[in-house]
């Protein structure tokens, strides 16, 4: 199966699994780290804010004795007494806090700011606006003061503390409130985090990157064993070993020298002959068409010839099966070692063998082949007066030539050989 076929690739599964933890890790390094920044910077705000409204408050006690005190116009509208001094419409001292503390104050008559650093965008200030209804409540009905993280003050979500003014008579007279805006506290938190999320992001590429390189070079080299199963699935033995296979020394280069063995042990089983050790026939078969094609490109010339041992049933018959398969052995160890250098041999199958001579004229093989004929007739049957003696049927490849014809011609001059008396060869 080729590798874009595949449903479930390797490389696609450890990409996966490298990428999906990275993100998953750096997301949850962010949230966190966000939320314990904004935890603490919220945490030093409450203080903050805690201390800048008793300040506020004990700036006012000094400023102007007294305590707070409220009178109703005729006109309906309050003014607010700090002892004997009017304080609502002067803002100087709240100017100057807020600009110190980089806060806003405002001080209520109930939820009504009668005094205020507050302005929205344009510059219009807060004063006689209404604080917020959940401040009302908690501060006003309790008479406890209060922080809140997010409420609204005038046109802004801010960060706000509020503690209730009481006045001579005991009751709530209103409240001083001081806050920070949301947007001022959200713009610290992100450049508090923005770093965080920088060298996350970074350490996350950086492995990511690493892990990447390192899974796909696995997945490759997976990817590479498993086409080299695949070739030699085909046949194919010779097939080379990838490089990258034996590159590092792991579980993969073991499976790929395990991977070698098996194909060699696989061509053994497949080309060799377990008996004799020759070339089996299926090999031959294969030798013989790739002597064609290479007759027919480099017009290389090519004798083929067919032996057979003579009367090699009465081996069996006389001597039993197993010194025939002695017979046998010794046979092929001398047509092996006879054709080296002069071409290949092969078990045709039985007591029959294919030798192929290479890049030689019929007369030259014919001078080869009787050698080999001479040394093949020095085996006997151990201890035996019976002598070896096998027969050729000889003849070269002709330009153009069919194997197959080839092959019956060679068949022809051994069953001739045969014929005439055994122990020769006859050559056409
Ligand atoms: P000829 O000279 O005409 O070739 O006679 P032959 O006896 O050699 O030929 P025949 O075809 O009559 O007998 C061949 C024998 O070879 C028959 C078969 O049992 C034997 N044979 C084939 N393969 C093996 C083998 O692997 N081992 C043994 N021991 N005998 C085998
Ligand atoms: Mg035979
Ligand atoms: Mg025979």
């Amino acid at each position: 199966m080729g590798k874009s076929e595949l449903k479930n690739s390797l490389k696609s599964q450890m990409l996966k699994m490298t990428l999906i933890p990275l993100v998953m890790m750096t997301v949850a390094i962010v949230a966190v780290s966000g939320s314990i920044v904004r935890k603490s910077i919220t945490d030093q705000i409450k203080k903050e804010l805690i201390n800048d409204a008793e300040l506020v408050g004990f700036i006012f006690d000094e400023f102007y004795e007294g305590d707070y005190r409220l009178e109703e116009k005729e006109n309906g509208e309050v003014d607010i007494y700090k002892g004997d001094q009017l304080i609502n419409g002067d803002d100087t001292l709240m100017s100057k806090f807020s600009k110190v503390l980089d806060i806003d104050v405002s001080i209520f008559h109930n939820d009504t700011r009668l005094l205020t650093t507050l302005e929205d965008v344009n510059g219009n200030s807060a004063l006689g606006t209404k604080a917020a209804t959940v401040v009302k409540k908690d501060v006003l009905e309790t008479g406890e003061s209060k922080f809140y993280d997010n409420v609204m003050v005038y046109d802004a979500k801010s960060f706000a503390y509020y503690t209730p003014i009481i006045s001579e008579d005991g009751s709530i007279a209103g409240m001083i409130g001081v806050c920070r805006s949301g947007e001022d506290v959200q713009r610290e938190v992100i450049s508090y985090v923005m770093p965080i999320v920088g060298i996350c992001v970074f350490v996350a590429l950086f492995f990511g990157f690493i892990m990447y390189r390192f899974n796909r070079k696995l997945a490759d080299r997976i990817f590479k064993m498993d086409r080299y199963m695949n070739r030699l699935a085909n046949g194919e033995f010779d097939s080379e070993m990838p490089r990258e296979l034996m590159q590092e020394d792991d579980e993969i280069k073991h499976l790929a020298t395990d991977g070698k063995r098996m194909a060699r042990s696989i061509r053994t089983l497949v080309e060799f002959d377990a008996l004799t050790e020759l070339n089996n026939r299926r090999s031959a078969d294969k030798k013989l068409e790739d002597i064609r094609i290479r007759a027919v490109e480099t017009g290389m010339k090519y004798c083929v010839c067919i032996a057979d041992i003579d009367f090699f049933k009465k081996v069996n018959d006389n001597y039993g099966h197993e010194m025939g398969d002695y017979v046998l052995r010794k046979v092929a160890e001398k047509l092996k070692k006879g054709m080296i250098g002069k071409g290949f041999a092969a078990r045709w199958g039985g007591e029959e063998f294919l030798l192929i001579f290479e890049n030689r004229e019929l007369d030259i093989a014919r001078r080869e082949l009787s050698m080999i004929m001479d040394d093949v007739r020095t085996i006997w049957v151990p201890d035996t007066d019976r002598q070896i003696t096998m027969s050729f049927g000889l003849t070269a490849l002709k330009e153009g030539e069919n194997i197959d014809t080839t092959l019956c011609r060679a068949d022809e001059n051994l069953y001739t050989a045969k014929e005439s008396g055994r122990n020769q060869i006859v050559c056409k």
